[in-house]
């Protein structure tokens, strides 16, 4: 099969925080491979801004070190890194000030290119850095601004932003990123879906027993205390990454494949969503080992309550999902790094083979980490003699095989979301309204914990979160995928 690498047409990137962890470990890296992929032309320019004073050498210098830590294959960097380095430059600049924003003014004098800003510092920059965009002169109609996580840390505060970012940018130039829409397998569960007459049929209350989606990490908090603890598990990834999944699991077909179409058909699951009773949510706490600090002596205070677990069921009241819940799970320090969708079908109406051939179930699992693919549980008969004696097996759904060398290659989230800015694409980026009924779902929840001031559960490190969340699927019948690597 022959890759088809369409080239974007020539542009200028602007990454606000070009000298961060985030630009050094993702972006400078995936724009390096979709340069080796041939999808940007000579004619692209990637501009670092940022606080620290360096020159356009040191600037080079510094993507260099940071594509061969994060992603640089080295025959590639043999053969492209220098040709890529090139296209790079350097400006310091304030983003709380005017210093240097002269300098990037006078860089990108040039004609009507498309012209990208990476906001990849931290929230408290997001608004200065549109309102000098603007001062400057440089919110023109025809720029995209790329917004990164957190966008707001409620709902209120995610309004305020969008009011500040729809004074000087329209809905159109605004790209929200949430990573894990970028990922390949996230994109092929709305191939799976509308792609096919198989599942579709079958993708409602009426088979779908129930739906699991697990966002499972190993490790802990780490150098990331100090922001993680005030944010805690609902906000980090609950809000965000889980809310993409839920939606995209559960919308209605769109009517088309374009960004209104799709962000409409998510907004109205997340309406449909049902208040989280308390009952319906369970959060906990990693405790230490004799090698690894717990969460509280890591994010170095004692008396925190914010979570580094979450279990909840969620319920989505719509003709299609009444009747079937979602259970959603995420944390830190668990027993593995996983992620998965699991749709868990119900049991056949009748089992012909007696009660002896034992409960059989489908699930198809999508699974977003640590290997990305597609897996059908089915149910066949075990082979040899001895009887009718059933088993569940994978139905082998490697795409490898069936489309070639080229597809195991799977790109990194960022290089796809990139190229969508350029390409002006804002299917996978995430609507201001969208953002905010978000927030709206999730923010009674965080309100009922910080008014009931309780401590979170304790788990220990290299479970599966904390007892209560078994309960909280055991109590009806059903019980959690195993995470496993
Ligand atoms: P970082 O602290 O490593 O880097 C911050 C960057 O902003 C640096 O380049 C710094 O020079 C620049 N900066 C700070 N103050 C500035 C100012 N006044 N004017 C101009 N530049 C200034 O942060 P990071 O980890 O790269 O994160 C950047 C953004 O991406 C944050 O919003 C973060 O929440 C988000 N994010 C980061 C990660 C990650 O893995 N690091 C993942 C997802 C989202």
């Amino acid at each position: 099969m022959v890759s088809r690498v369409i080239p974007v047409q020539p542009f200028d990137l602007v990454v606000f925080g070009g000298t961060g962890d985030l630009a050094r470990r993702k972006i400078l890296p995936a724009l390096f491979r979709r340069f080796c992929a041939g999808q940007m032309d000579g004619g692209a320019r990637v501009i670092g801004a940022a606080r620290g004073e360096m020159d356009g050498a040191a600037y080079r210098a510094f993507t260099r070190d940071a594509i061969s830590e994060f992603g640089g294959d080295p025959v590639e960097m043999e053969a492209h890194l220098s040709a890529f380095l090139e296209q790079l430059d350097y400006v310091a600049l304030d983003a709380n000030g005017d210093d240097g924003w002269d300098d990037l003014v006078g860089r990108l004098d040039d004609g009507d290119r498309i012209r990208a800003f990476y906001f990849s510092v931290g929230p408290s920059l997001f608004g200065p850095l549109a309102t000098r965009l603007y001062d400057h002169g440089l919110a023109s109609p025809r720029c995209r601004i790329v917004v990164e996580k957190p966008f707001g840390r409620d709902r209120s505060s995610a309004q305020k932003l969008n009011a500040v970012l729809a004074q000087h940018f329209d809905e159109t130039q605004i790209y929200r990123i949430d990573h894990y829409l970028g990922k390949e397998t996230v994109q092929n569960l709305m191939a799976i879906r509308f792609a096919n007459t198989l599942f579709e049929p079958l993708w409602n209350s009426q088979y779908v027993d129930h739906i699991q989606i697990t966002v499972a990490e190993s490790g802990g908090v780490g150098t990331r205390g100090g922001y993680y603890d005030k944010s805690g598990a609902m906000r980090d990834m609950v809000q965000n990454h889980i809310m993409q999944l839920l939606c995209l699991t559960a919308m209605e077909p769109p009517a088309k494949y374009d960004p209104d179409s799709v962000r409409d058909e998510k907004l109205k699951v997340i309406r449909a969503l049902d208040p989280v009773e308390p009952e319906g949510v369970v959060r906990g706490q990693y405790e230490g080992t004799d090698t690894l600090p717990g969460y509280r002596n890591e994010v170095e205070n004692r008396d925190t309550t914010t979570e580094s677990f979450v279990a909840l069921k969620a319920r989505i009241s719509n003709w299609r999902w009444a009747g079937t819940p979602f259970y959603l799970r995420t944390g830190k320090r668990l027993r593995a790094r996983a992620s998965e969708i699991a749709v868990v079908f119900k049991d056949a109406p009748h089992s012909i083979f007696g009660s002896d051939s034992g409960r059989h179930r489908n699930i198809l699992t999508i699974r977003l980490q640590p290997n990305e693919g597609i897996e059908m549980g089915v149910t066949i008969k075990e082979p040899g003699p001895g009887g009718m004696r059933l088993v569940d097996v994978p139905l082998d759904m490697t795409f490898s095989e069936a489309l070639g060398p080229q597809s195991e290659y799977v790109p990194d989230a960022y290089e796809r979301l990139i190229m969508d800015v350029i390409r002006g694409d804002q299917t996978l980026f995430m609507r201001g309204d969208e953002v905010e009924a978000a927030w709206a779902w999730v923010d009674p929840i965080i309100e009922r914990w910080d008014v009931a001031g309780t401590q979170p559960a304790l788990y220990s490190t290299g479970s599966s979160g904390p007892d209560d969340a078994l309960a909280l699927i055991h109590r009806d019948g059903r019980r959690w995928r195993e995470i496993r690597p």
